[in-house]
C-alpha cells in the first residue's frame, strides 16, 4: 500500500448476471459494507445494469462503474455507450483498456487514451488497465510493455480528472496471463512492476503521481489478497471472478486493513 492512500477494491462483473442477479449481488455487497471497511468499494456491472445497480446503491458507500465507454460524447455509434450517459445513469468510474477489450475489440493505447479523455470530460474517474502477456513476460519484456502502455494510454489530464469520486485517474496492473487463470505473479514481481508504474506516474505527473492509486488485478482471491495488498504501491485490487461472490469480494476488502 501507499502511505496515506485509501485502498480501492473494484469488482469487474464482466458479462455476467441477470437484472435480478445483479441486484442481489449489489445488495449483498452493500449490506456487507455496513459498519465500514478498510477500503473504498466499487462494482462494475454490464452497461445494462449500471442504472439499476446505481439506484440500489445510492446513499451507500459502494460506488458504481462501467466496463467501457465510447470516446465520443454522443453520435452515430450503434451499440456503444457514451461517458455522459454513464455519468447520468449513476456511474462514477469506468474501466478502460481491459485486456479483454484490447483483445476482443482491437483497442489500442490511442483508443484507450481517447476514451480516458472522454471519461474525464464527463466527470467519470477512468481506471486504465495495463499488463503484459505471458509471452512478453517470458521474453523479459513485462516492464517495457507496461511502460509503453502507460505512455500511450494516459491522457495528460489523467492526474487531475474532474470527477465527483476522486481527483485522479487510477491504474490497474493486470498481467493478462493471470486473469481468470488462478495464477498470479510472485509478490516480488508484483512489487517490482508496481514500483515501475509509480516511478513513471511520478515522472510524468509529479506529486500527483505519487498519490495515484495503482490496483493489482489477476486472480485476486480472499486467500492471496492480504499478501498482495500489503505490497508497496499496491493500492487496491481489480477483482473479476471473486467479485461475483459477495462474501469473497468483501473478504478481499477486509484484507486491505
Ligand atoms: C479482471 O478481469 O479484471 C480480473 C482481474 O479477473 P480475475 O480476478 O477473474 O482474474
Amino acid at each position: 500500500m501507499t502511505p496515506g492512500v485509501r485502498p480501492l477494491i473494484a469488482g469487474n462483473w464482466k458479462m455476467h448476471g441477470t437484472v435480478a442477479e445483479a441486484a442481489a449481488l449489489a445488495g449483498a455487497v452493500r449490506d456487507g459494507a455496513v459498519g465500514g471497511l478498510p477500503a473504498d468499494l466499487l462494482v462494475c456491472p454490464t452497461f445494462l445494469h449500471v442504472a439499476g445497480v446505481a439506484a440500489l446503491l445510492a446513499g451507500s458507500p459502494v460506488a458504481v462503474g462501467a466496463q467501457d465507454c465510447h470516446a465520443a460524447a454522443k453520435g452515430a455509434h450503434t451499440g456503444d455507450v457514451a461517458a455522459p450517459m454513464l455519468r447520468d445513469a449513476g456511474a462514477t468510474h469506468v474501466i478502460l483498456g481491459h485486456s479483454e477489450r484490447r483483445a476482443d475489440h482491437g483497442e489500442t493505447d490511442a483508443t484507450v487514451r481517447a476514451k480516458a479523455e472522454a471519461a474525464a470530460a464527463a466527470g467519470l474517474t477512468p481506471i486504465v488497465c495495463v499488463g503484459e502477456t505471458e509471452a512478453e513476460r517470458l521474453a523479459g519484456r513485462a516492464e517495457a510493455v507496461v511502460e509503453a502502455q502507460l505512455a500511450g494510454s494516459l491522457p495528460d489530464g489523467f492526474a487531475g480528472v474532474v470527477a465527483p469520486a476522486g481527483g485522479a485517474g487510477i491504474i490497474a496492473y493486470e498481467p493478462v496471463w493471470a486473469i481468470g487463470t488462478g495464477r498470479t505473479p510472485t509478490e516480488a514481481d508484483i512489487a517490482a512492476i508496481h514500483g515501475t508504474i509509480r516511478a513513471r506516474l511520478a515522472a510524468r505527473f509529479g506529486a500527483a503521481g505519487q498519490g495515484m492509486r495503482i490496483l493489482y488485478g489477476g486472480s485476486m482471491k480472499p486467500g492471496n489478497a492480504r499478501a498482495i495488498l500489503a505490497l508497496p504501491n499496491v493500492d487496491g485490487g481489480l477483482v473479476g471472478g471473486a467479485s461475483l461472490v459477495a462474501a469473497d469480494f468483501l473478504a478481499i476488502a477486509r484484507a486491505a486493513g
